[in-house]
């Protein structure tokens, strides 16, 4: 099966309805998610605010597809979070990932072997305790588990320090790549435009209404609105047009193992160091750990790839102690790639203060894949048919200028 994946020469109309910067997972999930909605039966897609017309939809992307965030990541998908509005939205985008394979034609590798967090200190036990309570007030499957419990899903693991875990069974792990690439092959066959290896340059208010954008090619496309799925690279995106977001910019570190024969079906969570690790289906154990940044203020220039020796030292020692059989493991690859960290653990999704017609869609931090699917289908509603999902009323990138931010979640983990 072939998909299609964007063109450098793919044709960009003069004047665009829509403009998404960035062909991430965030930018083409609500592509698809737009072309979608003006496939549905007459009606559906239609609105007071007007119809979607995907031929006048397009996706410029700097490099090629998967070379951000969307393309470097861990591939978790979980509804345990610590906040039951991030626990409905992974219900919904869990939902969606269970039939998305057969609408995006393409094989995910979606496996849904549950997540397990360990909790090894008496605040890490209230945590899960009190997570656990809230998953069982909106229905989520999730169940608090003894050590010994624990032992019995994962016999390799050293239980010995651990007070209590908490396990999901309908959490799990996917191959980021062809998520990517599906969303990209269904938006551009239902009229999308992808142009890759092309970046924005810079933005300018049109006259009128809606913006001028200036490509790195040269060339200048007028679009009504525009939508910054630029994820560590939206602050720079802002910056032009004088919008101050606190998201900024975080190298976070992972490694793969040599194959090993399949032995663990959950993702496991050390809350404590924040250490994750998974088996893919090519058997190698896939892991990653909270690294705190480096000295000094981030910013946007700062998006920094490449890979540390430190990481490694910390990553092994934390793997070791609680997969005791890993000190006999080779690491095969080490990267990185960049979160969009927001300081009150929300995204920013929606109109930008003082610019209307731009719409943010970043700040997701370590959590951005498993929340694409259903955070493209709510905002391509909300900008067609004008429904504002709770969550994205949340999300508003307006809170901080007005003080509405608040923390939340305590299950950012990475
Ligand atoms: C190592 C690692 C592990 C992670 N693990 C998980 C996980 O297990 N589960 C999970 O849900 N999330 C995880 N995440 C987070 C997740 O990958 C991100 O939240 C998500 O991919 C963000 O998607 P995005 O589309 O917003 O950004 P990106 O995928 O970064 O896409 C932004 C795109 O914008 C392009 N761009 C930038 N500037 C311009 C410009 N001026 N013009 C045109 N294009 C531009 C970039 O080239 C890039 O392709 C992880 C992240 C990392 C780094």
């Amino acid at each position: 099966m072939s998909v299609a994946l964007g063109s450098p020469r793919a044709e960009l109309a003069e004047e665009l309805d829509l403009l998404i910067i960035g062909g991430g997972i965030m930018g083409l999930s609500l592509a698809y998610n737009l072309a979608e909605l003006a496939a549905a039966p007459a009606g559906r897609g239609a609105s007071k605010l007007g119809t979607i017309d995907p031929n006048k939809i397009a996706v410029v992307e700097r490099s090629y597809l998967v070379s951000g965030a969307s393309g470097r990541n861990g591939g978790g998908l979980r509804m345990q979070w610590g906040d039951a509005g991030n626990v409905a939205l992974m219900r919904e985008s869990i939902e969606i990932c269970r039939h998305l394979a057969q609408r995006l034609n393409i094989n995910l590798w979606f496996r849904q072997g549950g997540y397990l967090f360990l909790a090894r200190t008496e605040s890490g036990e209230r945590r899960l305790h009190r997570n656990v309570a809230i998953h069982e007030q909106v229905g989520a499957p999730t169940r608090l588990l003894a050590a010994r419990e624990a032992l019995e899903l994962v016999p390799e693991l050293d239980v010995s320090e651990v007070r209590v875990a908490a396990f999901n069974p309908e959490d799990g792990v996917v191959f980021p790549w062809p998520f990517v690439w599906g969303y990209a092959g269904q938006a551009v066959a239902r009229g999308v435009s992808l142009r890759t290896h092309t970046s924005v340059e810079s933005l300018e208010p049109a006259s009128g209404s809606g913006y001028v954008a200036r490509l790195s090619t040269g060339e200048r496309v007028r679009a009504a609105r525009v939508i910054n799925a630029t994820g560590a690279w939206s602050v720079g995106i802002n910056r032009g047009l004088g919008i101050e977001l606190p998201n900024h910019p975080h190298r976070h570190e992972i490694l793969s193992s040599e194959p090993l024969k399949p032995f663990l079906d959950p993702l496991v969570v050390d809350l404590e160091t924040g250490l994750y690790f998974s088996q893919s289906t090519r058997g190698e154990i896939v892991t990653g750990i909270t690294m705190p940044d480096p000295p000094g203020k981030p910013t946007a220039e700062g998006v920094e790839l490449g890979s540390s020796l430190r990481f490694l030292s910390n990553v092994s020692r934390a793997l070791i102690r609680v997969l005791p059989v890993a000190r006999h493991l080779s690491p095969l690859r080490q990267w990185s790639g960049p979160y969009d960290i927001s300081p009150d653990g929300d995204a920013m999704v929606g109109p930008s203060p003082d610019h209307p017609a731009l719409i943010q869609v970043c700040g997701f931090t370590g959590h951005g894949f498993m929340m694409a699917p259903a955070v493209g289908r709510l905002l391509a509603r909300w900008l067609v048919l004008g429904e504002a999902h709770p969550m994205l009323t949340r999300w508003d990138p307006c809170r901080f200028r007005d003080g509405r931010a608040a923390r939340r979640e305590d299950m950012i983990i990475g």
